[in-house]
C-alpha cells in the first residue's frame, strides 16, 4: 500500500526547504519531500566554472543595509556566505556604442535622468487610469543609447521608478555571493536542522529525489500524489512550491482540477526569464578598478547582449565575463547552440573592445525556460495590481497548500520572498491543522 505521511511536500527549492524546517520545528516529523531534479536548491544553483563557483540562478542578496534585517542576509552572515558588495550606480556611465566609444557622462546621465521621468510619468498615468484624458504619451525609446537604458531601467532597476518593497524594507544594497560552497549552501544548513546529514550530503529518507509529481488526486479525506516513475505516495495535505511557470504548464493535473478563480490568476502572472551567460577567458581585456564592474553594449535591438558584469572584484584573475539577456533574447539564445550564442557574444565584445580580443574558451548558457521543472525564472506581477491575484495564487485549494517565491505578496521574484513564503505557508497549515483537530473533537464529544 502506498506510503502515508502528514504532509508531502513538493519541490526542494529554498521555499520548501523553510517549509519542511517550520513543519519540523512545530513537531510534524512524518512529511516527505518530492523533488524532480537530482538535487535540493531549485532556482539558486552553483556550478563550477573556470576555476570558481558561479550562480545560474540567484546571485545577489538583494535588499541589505536599511531599517529592517533581511531574513537571507542574517543566513548569510551566520553561516559564513562569502559575498561581494555590487555597485551598479555606474554601470550608466559605462555605455558604449557599437564603434567601442564610451557615451560621455553627460549625455548617458541625461538619457538616464530622461528615461526614469517618462517611465514615472507612464507609471502616474497608468495608476490615475486616464485612459480617456488625452495626454501627451511619452516617445517611446529609439536610439541604441535609449533602447539600451530602457532595458536596464525595466528589467533591472525598477526600483529607480517605483518603490519597490524588497529594497525599502531591507535596504537598498545587493551583494553577491562568491562562495566555493554557493548560494545554495544556506540550504543545506537550513536542512541540517530537520533532516539527517552527514559530510554535508542529505541522507535522510523523507527526502526523495529525481521525484517528479504528475498527479494531484484530492478529496476532502486527503492527497493521493502520483510521480512520474509510478510510485504513489498518500498524505493528509500538500505544500505545493513548484513555480509559477510550472503551474502554467501541464506537468502537474490536478484531479478534481483546480478551480476557475486559481488558475485564472495563475494565467495571469506574468513570468520573467533571465539568462546570466558566463563566459571564461586566457585574460583580461576589459577594464577593471572602482565604477567599472558593471557595463553596458547600446545596440539597435533591444536588451542585445547589453548588460555586462566582469567577476574581477568577487574572483580576481578569473578573467570572466556574465552577460544577462531576458525574455524574448532569453528564448532566442536558449533554442540555439552554445557555439552561435559564443560567436554572437564575441561579436559584441569586439565592437566594445576591438578586433584583437582573445575568444572565450568556454561560455555557460542556464535554460530556466526550457527546464520543464522551472518554466522561467521567477515571477513578475504587474507593477499595478491590486495584490488580489497574489491572494488567489497562494490560496488553498481543499487539502493543497500553495508556497513559493510567486506567493510572497511583498517580495515575489526573490530568495528571500521564497524563503518567507515557505515558513508563512506551514503556519498556515499548521493552523488548519489545528482547527481540524478541534473539529474532530467537538465532533467526537457531540457524538
Ligand atoms: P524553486 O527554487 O524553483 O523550487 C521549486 C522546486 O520544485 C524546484 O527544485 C523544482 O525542481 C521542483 N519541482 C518543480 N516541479 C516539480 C514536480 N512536478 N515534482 C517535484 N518537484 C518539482 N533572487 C534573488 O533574491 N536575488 C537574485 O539575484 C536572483 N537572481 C535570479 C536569477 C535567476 C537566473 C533566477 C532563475 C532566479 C533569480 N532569483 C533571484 C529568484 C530566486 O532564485 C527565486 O525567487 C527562488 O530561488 C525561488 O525559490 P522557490 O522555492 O520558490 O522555487
Amino acid at each position: 500500500s502506498p506510503s502515508h505521511s502528514s504532509v508531502i511536500i513538493i519541490g526542494a527549492g529554498i521555499s520548501g526547504i523553510s517549509a519542511g524546517k517550520v513543519l519540523a520545528e512545530n513537531g510534524i516529523e512524518d512529511m516527505l519531500i518530492l523533488e524532480a531534479s537530482d538535487r535540493i536548491g531549485g532556482r539558486i544553483r552553483k556550478e563550477n566554472f573556470g576555476g570558481v563557483s558561479v550562480e545560474l540562478g540567484a546571485g545577489w542578496v538583494a535588499g541589505v543595509g536599511g531599517k529592517e534585517p533581511n531574513p537571507v542576509w542574517e543566513l548569510a552572515s551566520q553561516s559564513g556566505l562569502r559575498t561581494c558588495f555590487s555597485d551598479y550606480s555606474n554601470a550608466r556611465y559605462n555605455i558604449y556604442d557599437r564603434s567601442g566609444k564610451i557615451f560621455p557622462s553627460g549625455v548617458a546621465a541625461d538619457s538616464y535622468k530622461k528615461a526614469v521621468d517618462s517611465a514615472i510619468e507612464k507609471l502616474r498615468s497608468l495608476e490615475a487610469n486616464l485612459d480617456s484624458e488625452v495626454t501627451e504619451q511619452p516617445r517611446s525609446p529609439k536610439t541604441p543609447i535609449e533602447l539600451a537604458i530602457d532595458f536596464i531601467l525595466h528589467d533591472f532597476e525598477m526600483a529607480e521608478v517605483e518603490p519597490i518593497s524588497t529594497y525599502v524594507d531591507f535596504g537598498e544594497r545587493e551583494f553577491l555571493v562568491a562562495d566555493d560552497r554557493g548560494y545554495e549552501h544556506l540550504l543545506y544548513k537550513m536542512a541540517e536542522d530537520f533532516l539527517f546529514t552527514s559530510e554535508g550530503k542529505i541522507l535522510d529518507n523523507r527526502l526523495k529525489l529525481n521525484k517528479v509529481v504528475r498527479e494531484l488526486q484530492h478529496s476532502r479525506n486527503g492527497v493521493v500524489v502520483k510521480t512520474e516513475d509510478g510510485c504513489v505516495y498518500e498524505a493528509n495535505y500538500v505544500i505545493l512550491s513548484a513555480s509559477i511557470g510550472v503551474l502554467q504548464s501541464d506537468l502537474i493535473s490536478f484531479r478534481p482540477p483546480l478551480p476557475r478563480w486559481k488558475t485564472e490568476a495563475i494565467e495571469k502572472c506574468d513570468v520573467m526569464i533571465y539568462t546570466k551567460i558566463f563566459l571564461k577567458f586566457p585574460c583580461q581585456f576589459w577594464p577593471c578598478g572602482p565604477g567599472k564592474e558593471f557595463f553596458i553594449y547600446a545596440h539597435e535591438r533591444r536588451g542585445y547582449y547589453t548588460f555586462w558584469q566582469h567577476m574581477e572584484n568577487a574572483y580576481p584573475g578569473s578573467n570572466i565575463l556574465v552577460v544577462t539577456l531576458t525574455n524574448g533574447e532569453s528564448k532566442r539564445v536558449e533554442a540555439q547552440s552554445d557555439e552561435e550564442t559564443l560567436e554572437e557574444a564575441m561579436g559584441v565584445l569586439r565592437d566594445m573592445f576591438g578586433p584583437n580580443i582573445p575568444n572565450a574558451t568556454d561560455i555557460i548558457v542556464p535554460r530556466w525556460w526550457n527546464n520543464r521543472f522551472q518554466r522561467g525564472s521567477y515571477s513578475n506581477y504587474p507593477i499595478i495590481s491590486d495584490n488580489q491575484d497574489v491572494h488567489y495564487i497562494k490560496a488553498p485549494v481543499g487539502r493543497i497548500f500553495f508556497t513559493g517565491e510567486h506567493t510572497s505578496e511583498r517580495f515575489s521574484g526573490y530568495v528571500h520572498g521564497g524563503y518567507l513564503a515557505g515558513i508563512d505557508t506551514s503556519k498556515s497549515l499548521l493552523e488548519e491543522m489545528r482547527k481540524q483537530k478541534e473539529r474532530k473533537s467537538e465532533s467526537q464529544t457531540f457524538l
